[in-house]
């Protein structure tokens, strides 16, 4: 935490374009800070408006199945959130839950879990999706998706909620196929920031897998430049906040779910992936706290 960090947060909350709601990243937003969401959303389907991508809209939870066979916990067990639910089935049930809130006592101790997991990243519904199609076609597969993402990592820092959006364009394919597909995209992403006006860096990086195993994981997902992210800075100049992702997963999702290509090997699938809240917040932050303030260009790019 830093007070930098708090004093963003502070700032955003006394513009009315955040609303806090008494937990670390769970916050509302002004129909202010929705207009800028949906304009970064505008130039993502702009970018893409040429590939002929497929739109699907997934709610934010997958299956408890669909979270298993992700091999989530493995990776970060710290991260996921589970959607619980009374069970009870009769009054002296539903009298006992009663009775326990009454006594300030731990009621969500009698919550048993449903069969929904709360979506970690928008792409995730897409696999098992895909694969129950079957094989892949020669042009392998490219889709677009959108959804609000969970992930259990309290902050007092604005760029880092527990409930955010992502967009992403997933592609599915051969390795070539999906190592151009992420190549174009950094170039699309470093284009849309230039016209946007903000500062940025590309680089390498990794995801915060956990624990012992999670260390030789992370050094080898950069060893092979499998994570870049597009960094802006935010609340820090020398930690700079990662607002875009392009992510190369080789044929481990394919491997999880099955996906095929048309020759029958394993797919390869990567993902860009547009942190909406982060991209709004750095345009607020370099831009201003008023958007009507924000420079003519930088407003027509995202039809303000
Ligand atoms: P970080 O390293 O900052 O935790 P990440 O590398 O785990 O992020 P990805 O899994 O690549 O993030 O998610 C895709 C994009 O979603 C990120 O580039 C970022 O813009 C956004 N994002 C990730 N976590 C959060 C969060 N807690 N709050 C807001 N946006 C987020
Ligand atoms: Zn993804």
């Amino acid at each position: 935490m830093s007070d930098a960090q708090l004093q963003f947060r502070e700032e955003l909350i006394q513009h009315g374009l955040l609303l806090p709601m008494g937990v670390d990243g769970l916050l509302g937003r002004s129909g202010g800070f929705e207009r800028i969401i949906e304009g970064i959303d505008r130039c993502a389907t702009r970018l893409g408006k040429d590939d002929g991508a497929e739109v699907l809209r997934f709610p934010p939870a997958i299956s408890q199945r669909t979270f298993e066979e992700s091999e989530y916990m493995k990776s970060f067990p710290q991260l996921a959130g589970t959607v619980h639910a009374f069970a009870g089935t009769n009054d002296r049930a539903h009298a006992e839950l009663l009775a326990i809130m009454e006594r300030k006592e731990d009621w969500t101790a009698q919550q048993k879990a449903t069969e929904l997991v709360l979506t970690p990243a928008a792409c995730y519904p897409v696999y098992p999706t895909l694969a129950a199609r079957g094989p892949l076609g020669a042009d392998g597969a490219l889709l677009d998706v959108f959804s609000y993402c969970f992930r259990h990592e309290p902050s007092v820092d604005p760029a880092r909620m527990q409930l955010f959006r992502m967009r992403e364009y997933v592609r599915i394919g051969s390795p070539e196929q999906v190592q151009t597909f992420r190549e174009m995209w950094i170039e699309r992403a470093k284009a849309l920031m230039t016209d946007l006006e903000l500062p940025f860096a590309l680089d390498v990086a990794n995801d915060p897998f956990f624990g012992r195993t999670g260390r030789m994981l992370a050094t080898n997902q950069r060893e092979q430049t499998l994570k870049w992210e597009l960094l802006i800075p935010i609340t820090s100049t020398e930690k700079p906040t990662a607002c875009l992702s392009f992510n190369y997963h080789k044929d481990k999702f394919a491997t999880n779910w099955k996906l095929q290509q048309a020759s029958g090997e394993l797919a390869h699938t990567a993902c860009v992936g547009f942190g909406m809240e982060r991209i709004a917040l750095a345009l607020i932050k370099h831009h201003g706290f008023d958007q009507r303030t924000w420079p003519t260009s930088v407003r027509e790019h995202l039809r303000l």
